[in-house]
């Protein structure tokens, strides 16, 4: 079996540490770098001790331009300016990249296409293997149902989440808006309190909820009379942006230039 070598950026962070774990656990690719920012602690520790899988004999470095030959695929999770740093590295080495990190500002997107021109990158605010499938069913929902239902996406996530909808609730909406030709920033109505009257069938409703150790919840429901599917997805644990992420760094191996999402390495882009 061809083993893909990879290297993750952000080691030591809470998606890095799931990471190096998903990459012990899976077959086909191996650990060979570890890039963490330069002044804390972890740097010279073994990568598997901190992600607490035992020794894997890769030391955490702070410099990423003296690891790329190690590596086939960098995997970023970290901060913005780090991944946007990191690109111009990746491009210059002419190494691929995975990228989860999120924040970044047009600016930074725009230099990221650039260099997508001539590097392989897939770029992906949600790796989620089961949120992408879901954006998929709530299109083909949307399609069959069309007008006749009430559509509300309610989600819920832990108390330490600072932003409202969550930003894949949003994306849920903005899937079911286009399938229907809405334009979400007309038809969203955030919570509803008071004398609201009755429901116009053209918007499309958002609830949050926010409690406890929740990792993440999202349900869209499509309600007609006399009946109502939903579609739900509940995250249990970070693994699963993992195992998309390490799945897109064996994905992005056999592509040529371009920036891609989770869409395409599901193969859902034309489904
Ligand atoms: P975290 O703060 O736990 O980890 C980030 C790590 O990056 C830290 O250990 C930090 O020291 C490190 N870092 C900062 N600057 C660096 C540099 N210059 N070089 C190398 N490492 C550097 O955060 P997290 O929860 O692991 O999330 C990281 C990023 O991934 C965030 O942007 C988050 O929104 C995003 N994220 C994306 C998805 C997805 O599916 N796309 C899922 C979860 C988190």
């Amino acid at each position: 079996m061809v083993m893909t070598k990879v290297a993750i950026a952000g080691a030591a962070g809470r998606m890095g540490k799931t990471l190096i774990e998903t990459v012990v656990d899976t077959d086909g690719v191996e650990l060979s770098a570890a890039i963490e920012r330069s002044g804390i602690s972890v740097i010279g520790t073994d990568a598997g001790e901190i992600a607490g899988v035992g020794s894997l004999g890769v030391a955490i470095t702070d410099d990423l331009n003296s690891v790329t030959d190690a590596f086939d695929v960098l995997v970023d999770f970290t901060i913005a300016d780090a991944t946007v740093a990191n690109i111009e590295v990746c491009a210059q080495a002419e190494k691929r990249m995975v990228i989860g990190t999120t924040g970044l500002v047009q600016t930074q997107v725009d230099r990221l296409h650039v260099i997508g021109k001539a590097l392989p990158i897939v770029f992906a605010p949600n790796f989620s293997v089961g949120v992408n499938a879901t954006f998929k069913l709530l299109e083909i929902a949307a399609g069959i149902f069309g007008d006749d239902v009430d559509i509300e996406i309610a989600e819920a996530h832990h108390r330490h989440k600072v932003d409202a909808p969550s930003g894949t609730a949003l994306r849920m909406g903005e899937v079911v808006a286009e399938q229907l030709g809405r334009d979400l920033d007309e038809v969203a109505v955030y919570g509803r309190e008071g004398m609201t009257g009755e429901r116009n069938r053209q918007t499309i409703g958002f609830s949050t909820i926010r409690a406890g150790d929740i990792i993440g919840e999202h349900r869209v429901m499509f309600a007609g009379l006399g009946e109502r599917v939903e579609i739900s997805h509940r995250a249990h644990s970070r693994a699963n942006f993992a195992q998309g992420a390490i799945k897109s760094a064996i994905w992005v191996m056999d592509q040529e230039a371009g920036v891609f999402d989770m869409q395409d390495v599901l193969g859902l882009r034309h489904i």
